[in-house]
Protein backbone atom coordinates (compact mmCIF):
# COMPACT_ATOMS: atom_id res chain seq x y z
CA UNK A 1 0.00 0.00 0.00
CA UNK A 2 0.95 3.53 -1.25
CA UNK A 3 0.02 6.55 1.29
CA UNK A 4 -0.36 10.51 0.64
CA UNK A 5 -1.22 13.03 2.90
CA UNK A 6 -2.67 15.94 1.27
CA UNK A 7 -0.55 19.58 2.04
CA UNK A 8 -3.38 21.26 3.86
CA UNK A 9 -4.63 18.31 5.65
CA UNK A 10 -0.64 17.64 6.98
CA UNK A 11 -0.74 21.16 7.93
CA UNK A 12 -4.25 21.50 9.81
CA UNK A 13 -2.77 18.14 11.82
CA UNK A 14 0.96 19.92 12.40
CA UNK A 15 -1.35 23.30 14.13
CA UNK A 16 -3.83 20.67 16.14
CA UNK A 17 -0.70 19.13 17.53
CA UNK A 18 0.82 22.07 18.55
CA UNK A 19 -1.85 23.03 19.66
CA UNK A 20 -2.81 19.60 22.25
CA UNK A 21 0.86 19.84 23.40
CA UNK A 22 1.55 16.92 25.60
CA UNK A 23 -2.20 15.60 25.59
CA UNK A 24 -3.00 12.87 22.51
CA UNK A 25 -5.48 13.53 20.61
CA UNK A 26 -6.32 11.31 17.31
CA UNK A 27 -9.39 10.57 15.62
CA UNK A 28 -10.19 8.77 12.04
CA UNK A 29 -8.84 9.02 8.37
CA UNK A 30 -11.20 9.62 5.35
CA UNK A 31 -9.02 8.40 2.40
CA UNK A 32 -9.85 8.99 -1.45
CA UNK A 33 -8.55 5.66 -3.56
CA UNK A 34 -6.05 6.52 -5.92
CA UNK A 35 -5.60 3.33 -7.87
CA UNK A 36 -5.27 -0.25 -6.50
CA UNK A 37 -3.32 -0.01 -2.98
CA UNK A 38 -2.87 3.51 -3.41
CA UNK A 39 -4.39 6.12 -1.29
CA UNK A 40 -4.48 9.43 -0.60
CA UNK A 41 -5.90 11.08 3.54
CA UNK A 42 -7.99 13.98 2.46
CA UNK A 43 -9.61 14.61 5.60
CA UNK A 44 -9.88 13.74 9.20
CA UNK A 45 -11.78 13.84 12.20
CA UNK A 46 -9.69 15.36 15.72
CA UNK A 47 -10.49 14.94 19.05
CA UNK A 48 -9.09 17.08 21.36
CA UNK A 49 -11.16 15.92 24.70
CA UNK A 50 -11.09 12.26 24.29
CA UNK A 51 -7.47 11.90 25.00
CA UNK A 52 -5.32 12.12 27.99
CA UNK A 53 -1.19 11.57 28.06
CA UNK A 54 -0.68 8.32 27.29
CA UNK A 55 -4.27 6.91 26.07
CA UNK A 56 -6.45 7.68 23.68
CA UNK A 57 -10.60 6.90 23.35
CA UNK A 58 -12.38 8.50 20.05
CA UNK A 59 -15.93 9.11 20.89
CA UNK A 60 -17.97 6.51 17.94
CA UNK A 61 -21.12 9.15 17.88
CA UNK A 62 -19.15 11.97 17.17
CA UNK A 63 -16.87 10.40 14.36
CA UNK A 64 -19.21 8.38 13.05
CA UNK A 65 -21.52 11.06 12.69
CA UNK A 66 -18.13 13.06 10.85
CA UNK A 67 -17.91 9.74 8.78
CA UNK A 68 -21.55 10.34 7.75
CA UNK A 69 -21.07 13.81 6.60
CA UNK A 70 -17.77 13.23 4.40
CA UNK A 71 -20.02 10.31 2.27
CA UNK A 72 -22.49 13.06 1.96
CA UNK A 73 -19.76 15.84 1.06
CA UNK A 74 -18.09 13.34 -1.23
CA UNK A 75 -21.66 11.99 -3.18
CA UNK A 76 -21.52 8.53 -1.44
CA UNK A 77 -18.75 7.67 -3.81
CA UNK A 78 -17.84 4.88 -1.37
CA UNK A 79 -15.50 3.15 -3.73
CA UNK A 80 -13.30 6.17 -4.08
CA UNK A 81 -14.04 8.32 -0.62
CA UNK A 82 -14.34 5.88 2.42
CA UNK A 83 -12.76 5.56 5.81
CA UNK A 84 -9.55 4.67 6.19
CA UNK A 85 -8.11 4.05 9.72
CA UNK A 86 -7.49 6.08 12.20
CA UNK A 87 -4.70 8.24 13.87
CA UNK A 88 -3.80 9.54 16.92
CA UNK A 89 -1.05 10.98 18.56
CA UNK A 90 2.43 10.34 20.66
CA UNK A 91 3.59 13.49 22.56
CA UNK A 92 5.28 11.68 24.83
CA UNK A 93 6.95 8.77 23.05
CA UNK A 94 7.74 7.49 19.64
CA UNK A 95 5.41 7.03 16.52
CA UNK A 96 6.16 2.90 16.49
CA UNK A 97 2.34 1.87 17.75
CA UNK A 98 2.28 0.20 21.11
CA UNK A 99 1.41 -3.06 21.96
CA UNK A 100 -2.39 -1.67 23.27
CA UNK A 101 -2.55 0.20 19.27
CA UNK A 102 -1.50 -3.28 18.18
CA UNK A 103 -4.06 -5.10 20.10
CA UNK A 104 -6.80 -2.52 19.19
CA UNK A 105 -6.35 -2.12 15.32
CA UNK A 106 -6.31 -5.94 15.31
CA UNK A 107 -9.55 -6.40 16.83
CA UNK A 108 -11.09 -3.71 14.67
CA UNK A 109 -10.47 -5.76 11.14
CA UNK A 110 -11.23 -8.87 12.86
CA UNK A 111 -14.29 -10.90 11.44
CA UNK A 112 -17.58 -10.28 13.32
CA UNK A 113 -16.27 -6.82 15.05
CA UNK A 114 -17.09 -4.87 11.84
CA UNK A 115 -17.37 -5.01 8.33
CA UNK A 116 -13.75 -3.65 8.44
CA UNK A 117 -11.23 -6.26 6.44
CA UNK A 118 -8.27 -3.74 6.36
CA UNK A 119 -7.44 -0.42 8.21
CA UNK A 120 -4.42 2.00 8.85
CA UNK A 121 -3.23 3.63 12.15
CA UNK A 122 -1.41 6.57 11.66
CA UNK A 123 0.78 7.78 14.52
CA UNK A 124 2.42 11.19 14.46
CA UNK A 125 4.54 13.01 17.14
CA UNK A 126 5.51 16.30 16.75
CA UNK A 127 8.95 17.59 18.02
CA UNK A 128 10.98 20.84 18.57
CA UNK A 129 7.89 22.59 17.62
CA UNK A 130 8.03 21.84 14.19
CA UNK A 131 9.79 18.51 13.45
CA UNK A 132 6.80 15.88 12.25
CA UNK A 133 7.62 12.03 12.82
CA UNK A 134 5.20 9.78 11.58
CA UNK A 135 4.05 6.09 11.60
CA UNK A 136 1.85 4.34 9.23
CA UNK A 137 0.94 0.74 9.74
CA UNK A 138 -1.73 -1.17 7.79
CA UNK A 139 -3.83 -3.87 9.65
CA UNK A 140 -5.60 -6.20 7.50
CA UNK A 141 -7.86 -9.04 8.47
CA UNK A 142 -5.42 -12.45 8.79
CA UNK A 143 -2.34 -10.49 7.90
CA UNK A 144 0.37 -9.55 10.22
CA UNK A 145 0.65 -5.49 10.30
CA UNK A 146 2.82 -4.02 7.89
CA UNK A 147 4.33 -0.74 8.19
CA UNK A 148 3.18 1.47 5.03
CA UNK A 149 5.28 4.10 3.56
CA UNK A 150 4.09 7.32 3.68
CA UNK A 151 4.96 9.30 0.01
CA UNK A 152 8.16 11.52 -0.31
CA UNK A 153 5.77 13.91 -2.42
CA UNK A 154 3.87 14.68 1.19
CA UNK A 155 7.10 16.38 2.45
CA UNK A 156 5.77 17.47 5.66
CA UNK A 157 5.42 13.58 6.92
ZN1 LIG B 1 -0.73 4.84 20.42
Amino acid sequence: MRLEVTHALAERMRADLKRAGRQEIGGILFAEQLEPNRFKIVDCSTDFHSGSHSTFRRDPVVHNALLRQFFERTGNDFRRFNYLGEWHSHPSFSVRPSPEDVAEMTSLVQVGKSQISFAVLLVLRIRFHFWLDASATLFARDHVPARVRIDAATRLI
